[in-house]
């Protein structure tokens, strides 16, 4: 059994107690051990803003931008190790593991090549200036310079390598240093992955710390000048939120939470269709992918009432040649949920669900050993009032078909019930039916997808996240914003408005 690490001021440190175990999701074996305890959780602080955060600061964008792209290379380099280790301690299946690594690896990619174009800049203009006074020599400005502080990135359980990576791209390019916590329960991913960027010499010395096991005190730390990233349930960042730095300090706060993402198919797609193939393919994905442990997986299906039973066979046989297992094992396109928390928050949200929803279809899933639990597609001719559907996240292989009656104020209504959410997809090629359903749910959502016959083909689906587009949403799933390119380097820097003579001012910001 291995023993993990953290990685802070320049060295990996052991926990000195009260280790937590690391185990293989589909067979319940113990893979791995990890503690904080006795980890110096304030020198770590202190040595990112003292070390990490002033060597940041000297690069320009385009040095940043090569640091990324030396981690970058570090994580792709060693890929075919990490899907395995993403496979014994996460459930993954290969594709769910390339999902989580591939990502990790393009994102920062993705960050290096926006670093180039910003070349040899180390501020950045917000906008145009503005003439203040009556002639134009008195001046304003606003710039965006890096805040003083640590980023501390609080990840959730189901991207130990992505979570890793898409924070620590936008903080390290805005010339913030990263202290990075994954979730305790997957953390062999995130680990290795440290300790190839570390072996890479990539970054700067306090640069990037890991933190591999229970946050202890660190939060308690923050202050004005750092920020806290935050992915996971909106329990703890309710508790976050709530914190000392948060409250007094005004550490800046970010969350990214759950979210009961939508989607919608329109009436007038026809069966067979490019659109209906799109819209089936993408409900069928984001239920199995990552045995449904994604934050932006589809959860409530709006389906009109001509078409329900049609889509509801087509899904079926679909989600009926999943074959659930051991993802080691050949053959296998669904794995174990990750922990026995999850487990048993699956089955209970399944429960909720059963006692206003009937069942259209549940898979097989092996017994005994693992957390293996049966796809689950339940159906509701009442969408509006269903409460467990529209307020409680199912964080599993389980998906809701919501029956309406075709017109677009209703999928419109129904998909305000989530309350605000990362993404919300409509599938239709009948423009009138998409202007009068897309504005109107934008303002819940951070995102919407547009499934067409003319994006067939084209896109991921609404349940990947790309690094130029932004990713968070209002309301239930935190009110948090990260990416979108460059605009996901705002949460790590401090716009200034500068007033004085233009020149001098021309002068200072380059
Ligand atoms: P979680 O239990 O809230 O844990 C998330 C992270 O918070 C873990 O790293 C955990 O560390 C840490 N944590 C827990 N209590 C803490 C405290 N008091 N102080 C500091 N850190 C603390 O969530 P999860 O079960 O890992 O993730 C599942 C949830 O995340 C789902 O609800 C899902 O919707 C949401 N999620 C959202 C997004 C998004 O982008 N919006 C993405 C993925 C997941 P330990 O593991 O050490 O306890």
């Amino acid at each position: 059994m291995k023993t993990l690490a953290s990685y802070v001021k320049g060295s990996w440190v052991q926990g000195n107690d009260a280790a937590a175990t690391l185990v293989n999701p589909a067979t319940e074996e113990p893979v791995a051990q990890t503690s904080t305890a006795g980890v110096d959780f304030g020198g770590a602080v202190e040595y990112a803003r003292r070390q990490g955060g002033p060597a940041l600061r000297e690069l320009t964008f385009a040095q940043r931008g090569e640091l990324i792209r030396a981690m970058s290379k570090a994580i792709h380099d060693a890929r075919e190790e990490l899907i395995a280790l993403a496979t014994e301690n996460g459930g993954n299946t290969r594709g769910d593991a390339k999902f989580d690594i591939d990502g990790a690896a393009g994102t920062l990619a993705a960050y290096a090549d926006l670093a180039t174009e910003l070349g040899s800049a180390r501020v950045l203009a917000d906008g145009e200036g503005i003439q203040l006074g009556r002639s134009p020599r008195f001046h304003g400005q606003h710039i965006w310079t890096p805040r003083l502080g640590v980023a501390v990135h609080i990840n959730a359980f189901n991207f130990p390598a992505w979570g890793l990576a898409e924070k620590a791209a936008c903080a390290l390019l805005a010339g913030m240093p990263v202290i990075s916590k994954p979730a305790t329960a997957t953390s062999l991913v995130s680990w290795r992955a440290m300790q190839l960027i570390v072996e890479a010499r990539a970054l700067p010395d306090g640069a990037l710390q890991l933190i591999c096991g229970g946050a202890g005190d660190l939060v308690s730390h923050l202050g004005g000048q750092d920020v806290l990233a935050f992915t996971g349930s909106s329990d703890t960042a309710a508790t976050l939120r709530a914190m000392d730095c948060a409250v007094r300090r005004s550490t800046r706060v970010n969350v990214e939470a759950d979210s009961l993402n939508a989607a919608v198919l329109g009436p007038d797609v026809e069966p067979g269709s490019d659109t209906e193939d799109l819209f089936v393919a993408d409900v069928v994905k984001d239920i199995t992918q990552k045995t449904g442990q994604k934050c932006t997986a589809i959860r409530r299906v709006f389906v009109p009432a001509s078409l329900v039973d049609h889509i509801a066979e087509r899904i079926v046989e679909r989600l009926g040649d999943i074959v659930v297992g051991n993802p080691a094992d050949q053959g296998v396109r669904m794995g174990p949920l990750a922990t026995a928390q999850q487990l048993a928050d699956v089955r209970a949200g399944i429960e909720r669900l059963a006692g206003e929803t009937t069942e259209v279809f549940t898979g097989t899933a092996p017994n005994g050993k693992g957390y293996f639990v049966p796809i689950a597609l339940r159906r509701t001719d009442d969408p509006a009032n269903a409460a467990a559907l529209n307020e409680h996240e199912v964080f599993g292989p389980v998906a809701t078909l919501g029956v309406y009656d075709g017109a677009a104020e209703t999928a419109a209504a129904l998909v305000r019930k989530g309350a605000g959410g990362l993404v919300a997809s409509v599938y239709s090629d009948d423009r009138a039916y998409l202007e009068a359903i897309v504005l109107d749910i934008a303002g819940h959502h951070g995102r919407v997808f547009i499934g067409s016959k003319k994006v067939a083909g084209h896109s991921p689906g609404p349940g990947t996240v790309l690094p130029l587009l932004t990713h968070g949403g209002p309301g239930r799933a935190g009110g948090g914003e990260e990416l979108g390119g460059l605009r996901g380097m705002r949460l790590y820097q401090q716009r200034t408005a500068i007033e004085g003579d233009k020149t001098l001012i021309g002068a200072l910001i380059g």
